[in-house]
């Protein structure tokens, strides 16, 4: 054995603070908007369907706030996640680069989504909240909320799009093994539902449709608030953990990342690598570049606009300062599930838009076909949402062949794509177009 691959770190090395890039942006972040008012939300507003501590949370300005010792006790059961060197994906690819590999896939649901499902779900169980509510589409949200209520010994109730919750069976059931009560949506469970079955009892149902029903649910049901994993401040912060997880790992293997890579769907796992980069950019004069991969069918950063606009479809959300295609905008339906947003986290935005981000769309048949190659290389099968971010690496490798350069590449691989085989089966029956 020449050359170290694998870069763990001891269970006390997990992080004992999350990091708040709003303490550090050149212009403080946008507010929250009331539709109605145009005026900015007030905490009160938001408590009708959070709990205060992460209302807080979300509004903060701290720089750093302390991870309580439950929730790292939590994380403890997968964390610190491993990093490694892809020796094997850089000589199949013949690049002089060094590509590295932070690997969240490592966690019992298979993202990086329990690292702020473990803290939410906290928060609201020391809040007296004995009962969560939310939506998911593909399932990885829903599954990793339904984990953290089962370790908190809570109810977790979720609203499953109609048609991942025929087609993701695995991940459905992933859910009720962890004593989740999924339904699929629009349900019977709620009058907006009902409504929308008696109208088309065949209705596939969208995340829109589902965000509305465990709204109603948690405004309806006492003891209730509601959750979400993606594209909030407070969620974005939460998966901060991943990025100073990294700098330590890569101070070990005595390199520096010139390029920090993750996809973004609402921005949370790239939020996670990439902050902890951009805190040192803008407070040590770093040059770190931070790239956004998202896909070409759904391209907030690279085509949408920043302005405000709703963070979900039927417009009940208030409005948020964001990169969007508008709140209406149907992506076509591509196999990356979990980047299907209209939207982006305002925070990601915002540091796109002054530059301290970058952003690049891919289409999914190149994707995929680093995603193989990945596989084929290294032996993990990425999720179909983290192979864009593989695919920006490869990029990005295959300039520095051109150029001879020796380029040091860091990427998130935000999930396994286990559950998500019946993609590669299409996938290799050459099923996969462009759109
Ligand atoms: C949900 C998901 C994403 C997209 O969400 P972000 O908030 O942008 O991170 C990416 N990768 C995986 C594996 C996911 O499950």
């Amino acid at each position: 054995m020449s050359e170290r691959t694998h870069f763990t770190l001891s269970a006390s090395e997990i992080p004992t603070r999350w990091y708040n890039v709003a303490a550090d942006l050149p212009q403080p972040p946008a507010p929250p908007l009331n539709p109605a008012t145009r005026e900015p939300v007030t905490p009160e507003m938001m408590t009708a369907i959070f709990p205060e501590n992460l209302v807080e949370q979300e509004m903060s300005a701290e720089r750093w706030i302390d991870i309580p010792e439950e929730v790292r006790k939590v994380y403890a059961l997968w964390r610190p996640t491993p990093l490694l060197r892809a020796v094997r994906f850089e000589k199949a690819l013949n690049t002089p680069a060094h590509i590295y590999y932070k690997y969240e896939g490592a966690s019992p649901a298979g993202s990086h989504k329990p690292n702020t499902a473990v803290a939410q779900a906290y928060y609201n169980k020391i809040a007296g909240v004995h009962r969560l509510a939310t939506e998911t589409g593909a399932g990885q949200w829903g599954a990793s909320l339904a984990m953290a209520c089962c370790l908190f010994g809570m109810e977790c109730r979720v609203y499953m799009v109609r048609v991942s919750y025929d087609a993701k069976a695995y991940r459905r059931m992933l859910m009720q093994t962890y004593g989740a009560t999924v339904y699929a949506s629009p349900s019977k469970e709620t009058e907006f539902g009902r409504k929308l079955l008696a109208q088309d009892p065949d209705c596939p149902g969208s995340l829109g449709i589902a965000i509305s029903e465990a709204v109603e649910d948690t405004v309806t049901t006492p003891g209730t608030k509601y959750s979400l994993g993606s594209v909030l401040n407070h969620v974005c912060l939460h998966q901060t953990v991943i990025g100073q997880e990294a700098m330590k790992q890569m101070a070990d293997a005595g390199e520096d990342p010139d390029v920090v890579i993750g996809c973004v769907g609402g921005g949370s796992n790239f939020a996670g690598i990439a902050f902890p980069y951009a805190h040192r950019n803008l407070t040590e004069g770093t040059k770190t570049r931070l790239l956004a991969a998202e896909p070409s069918a759904c391209p907030s950063l690279t085509k949408g606009e920043y302005r405000y606009d709703f963070g979900d479809t039927a417009g009940m959300t208030p409005l948020l300062k964001m990169n969007t295609l508008g709140h209406d905008f149907m992506p076509a339906s591509i196999h990356a599930g979990g980047l299907r947003y209209h939207g982006m986290s305002p925070l990601v935005s915002q540091l796109h838009e002054t530059g301290i981000v970058e952003a690049r769309s891919y289409h999914q048949t190149k994707v995929f076909e680093s995603a193989l190659l990945f596989a084929q290389s290294e032996g993990i099968v990425p999720a179909p949402e983290s192979s864009h971010a593989i695919r920006a690496a490869v990029e990005e490798a295959e300039a520095a062949r051109e150029t001879g350069e020796k380029k040091v590449i860091l990427f998130n691989l935000s999930g396994h794509g286990l559950l998500d085989l019946p993609v590669y089966d299409r996938v290799l029956a050459g099923d996969v177009q462009d759109v």
